[in-house]
């Protein structure tokens, strides 16, 4: 790979158009991927697994020990029938669960809505050494909440700098932030909620309402584009991926992923015994027996 995903994937600076990316795109894929880029990819996914469960048992250590706050958020944000779910199974399946704190935000509670909007997004930050994923985030705030006028424009659009400001905290607190949008289309979105309907054991994943959402497809897209031009930076970045094609999706999310815990590097905490001392007591004990 010339350029790396990070920079590939980046949401391009200035006004983001959505629509000049293609949802069944592929960038980055290498030449080695060859005539059967599926397979190849599919393939993949448990060797950069491998790595990422590698980064994450470090990251995990080094906050046991104390030494380091450091955690990794993955965001994601997608419409309908987008893939989050997918993506969580498999490319997040590849950590070691222990080390996984997992949320997803939904229609927000009674007590939710009592509290600034920030308010629940805290208290599902992950500690010290986890993985966290966001399963849909503070940005349905500005989203769907924009879409459906459930708060005055003025509002919403003084979100923007308030997220911004919390992201930058959090970078500054040692939580590493991927912001990933999974790019579907509409036609893609059309075949998913099909095939729902085709499949009775798909049935407990359909929500009729989604239908409804669809239409609502130009007016969700433009509150993405203006969540992701102002509320992209250095610290935390945001990234559509293209998501029709499931097999690039979870490749892309992954090396995003990766980069980011190579650049971070964790590493195993130095002892804080002198292990020869330990091995010594422990061999020179008595033999303990089982009762
Ligand atoms: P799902 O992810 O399919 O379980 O659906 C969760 C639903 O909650 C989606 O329709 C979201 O748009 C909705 N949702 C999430 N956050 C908010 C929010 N802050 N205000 C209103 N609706 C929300
Ligand atoms: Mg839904």
């Amino acid at each position: 790979m010339t350029r790396r995903l990070s920079e590939l994937l980046r949401v391009p600076p200035g006004a983001v158009d959505l629509r000049a990316i293609d949802p069944r795109g592929t960038p980055g894929l290498p030449k080695a991927a060859g005539k059967d880029p599926k397979t190849w990819a599919r393939a993949q996914l448990p060797i950069l697994g491998a790595e990422l469960f590698a980064w994450q048992e470090k990251l995990f250590a080094q906050a046991k020990s104390g030494a380091s706050r450091q955690r990794l958020l993955l965001l994601l944000q997608a419409m309908d029938c987008g893939g989050k779910d997918g993506t969580i199974k498999k490319v997040v399946g590849e950590f070691n669960p222990q080390g996984v704190h997992i949320v997803a935000f939904g229609k927000p509670t009674e007590e939710e809505l009592a509290h600034d909007f920030l308010w629940r997004i805290e208290r599902g930050l992950p500690g010290a050494g986890m993985i966290g994923v966001f399963n849909r985030s503070h940005y349905e705030d500005v989203l769907v909440v924009r879409v459906h006028n459930l708060v005055p424009p003025r509002t919403w659009r003084a979100r923007y700098a308030k997220i911004n400001r919390f992201e930058r905290k959090l970078v500054a607190d040692g939580c590493a932030v991927v912001k990933v949008m999974l790019h579907i289309s509409p036609a893609e979105q059309k075949q998913r909620l099909l095939d729902r309907l085709d499949d009775p054991t798909k049935y407990w994943k359909y929500d009729s309402g989604d239908i409804d959402e669809r239409a609502l497809w130009p007016a969700y897209q433009e509150a993405y584009a203006d969540a992701l031009g102002r509320c992209d930076s250095d610290d935390a970045p945001w990234y559509v991926v293209p998501a029709d094609r499931k097999w690039y999706r979870d490749w892309a999310v992954a090396n995003l992923l990766l980069e980011k815990l190579r650049e971070l590097s964790p590493a195993y905490p130095p002892a804080d015994f002198d292990p020869d001392v330990e091995r010594g007591r422990l061999v020179t004990q008595p033999e303990v027996n089982s009762g």
